[in-house]
């Protein structure tokens, strides 16, 4: 049975962004692929008010609470800006071998960071973290390949120099894994 993921817009979103994911999540994990309707805003209650930040664990949470169709992965994506409590800040955060995913597009928007808006790049920056983060919830590690989407990025730099789509193991194992 191919597996199916389910994009879910957490508002705010940008929501222009995420039609552009559907095709190379198709393709790179032979997965069905929907965009669900934008919900209201994201759950005020993860809001960590001292730090201005959501918490992406408590957000993962919430996306487990809904019923989901077997062999079914959920990313929600949101531009609000997420931290787990012993980080600065995270671009996403996933279940490993689960189910959840969630993506932050804060912090890969280069008017983040005192640049000129830069919309490919930011497209490129949001598939790259989707596949991440996704990959994880098939059971993916981190990978040494630099190419690799599983790379590890702790700066938004690390994303830019990897790739979009997973090395020839890492994509045997996301698609073995269903
Ligand atoms: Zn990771
Ligand atoms: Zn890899």
């Amino acid at each position: 049975m191919p597996s199916s993921i389910h994009i879910l817009p957490l508002k705010p979103v940008v929501l222009e962004v995420l039609p552009l994911l559907v095709e190379p999540l198709v393709s790179i994990f032979e997965a069905d692929v929907t965009i669900a309707e934008p919900e209201g805003r994201i759950v005020p209650a993860v809001l960590d008010d001292s730090r201005g930040q959501y918490n992406s664990t408590d957000i993962l949470r919430s996306l487990l609470e809904r019923p989901l169709p077997e062999q079914c992965k959920i990313v929600g994506v949101t531009s609000v800006d997420l931290f787990v409590p012993v980080l600065t800040y995270v671009f996403g955060e996933a279940q490993l071998d689960g189910t959840a995913a969630v993506v932050s597009t804060y912090r890969l928007d280069n008017v983040m960071y005192g640049l000129p808006a830069d919309p490919v790049l930011f497209y490129e920056r949001v598939l790259k973290e989707t596949v991440h983060e996704l990959g994880h919830t098939y059971g993916l590690v981190h990978c040494r390949d630099i190419d690799c989407a599983m790379h590890a990025s702790t700066a938004v730099e690390d994303i830019d120099v990897k790739g979009a789509s997973l090395c020839p193991a890492c994509r045997r194992a996301a698609l073995s894994a269903v």
